[in-house]
């Protein structure tokens, strides 16, 4: 019997590649998304189910669960992709705003978990894949609100981890890189524009040191769903699959051999030539 996946955020980028990739190598797919009437690209069939789920909203996370067990007859495995940056000072965004970045990529993975948790306890298997992020790693100037909900959902993660290995429920955390998608138009479309210019020079300085970025390497979405992919499949319980280019893996290595000051100290060391007077 073929396995199954449900894959949140499936509409656009890595959760749109990993729903064609799993139904590639033979899964069945629930494609889950919050507006399924304007998906054109994945299609019902026998091995993909487009269906509604919105991780703001828990009773589209049961339906979506019941009505993937009832075409699929069980659920293997669940993807938790949904997610997006609010970037930008703290200070400029609302109460609104930092409680939607933590709904969605925190506490709508908690919601999805929740719902799965009982399928997966009573089949007394499961495995969960947690979408972080390099930023669930490290951290950056402007995306302080980001920063700290994927820094949640990677204490979230381990932690979980070895409560649900007690019941043979693998959770796996994968960090990418930058991936190119819709990640940072979203990203962009969300800064606030409201004006504090005491924050200037230091977003000119972190817009210059982010320029110099500019021309690395992004992996593409369909080389995060194959890591994704292989996660899934490689029947370890390694928790983190980092995946992206040389300059991501240098952040991630140099937070973990760096004492905590030296790694801050680089980062201001990166921006701070750029603050003119
Ligand atoms: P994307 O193309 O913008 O896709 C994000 C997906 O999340 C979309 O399907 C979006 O749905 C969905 N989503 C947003 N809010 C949702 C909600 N309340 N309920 C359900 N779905 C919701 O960006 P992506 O790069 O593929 O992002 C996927 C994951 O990768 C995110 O967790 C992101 O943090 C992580 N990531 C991305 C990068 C990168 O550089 N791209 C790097 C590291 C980590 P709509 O179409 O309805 O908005």
């Amino acid at each position: 019997m073929s396995k199954t996946v449900l894959i949140t955020g499936a509409s656009s980028g890595i959760g749109k590649a990993s729903a064609q990739y799993f139904a590639a190598k033979g899964w069945n797919v629930i494609a889950s998304m919050r507006t399924p009437e304007k998906e054109t690209e994945l299609v019902d069939n026998n091995h993909i189910f487009v269906t509604r789920l919105d991780v703001q909203h828990p009773e589209t996370i049961e339906l979506a669960i019941q009505q993937g067990i009832t075409r699929f007859g069980k659920i293997d495995v669940v993807v938790n992709n949904a997610g997006y940056g609010q970037y930008g000072v703290f200070e400029a965004v609302t109460p609104e705003q930092v409680q939607e970045q933590f709904d969605v990529n925190v506490f709508g993975v908690m919601n999805t978990i929740r719902a799965i948790l009982p399928h997966f306890r009573e089949r007394k298997q499961g495995m969960i894949i947690n979408i972080s992020s390099g930023a669930g790693r490290f951290t950056l100037p402007l995306i302080s609100l980001y920063n700290a909900s994927k820094f949640a959902l990677e204490g979230f993660s381990e932690a979980l981890s070895f409560e649900l290995a007690a019941l043979n429920i693998g959770v796996k955390i994968v960090e990418p890189g930058g991936t190119t998608t819709n990640f940072i138009k979203v990203s962009e479309e969300k800064i606030s524009l409201k004006p504090l210019p005491e924050y200037d020079r230091f977003i000119n300085a972190a817009y210059q040191m982010f320029g110099k970025l500019k021309d690395m390497r992004l992996a593409t979405a369909e080389e995060v769903a194959e890591v994704i992919y292989n996660a899934t499949t490689d029947g370890t319980d390694t928790l983190r699959y980092l995946f992206g280019n040389d300059d991501f893996k240098k952040r991630v290595n140099n937070r973990l051999t760096m004492s905590d000051q030296d790694y801050v100290n680089s980062v201001k060391e990166s921006y701070l030539p750029f603050m003119s007077a």
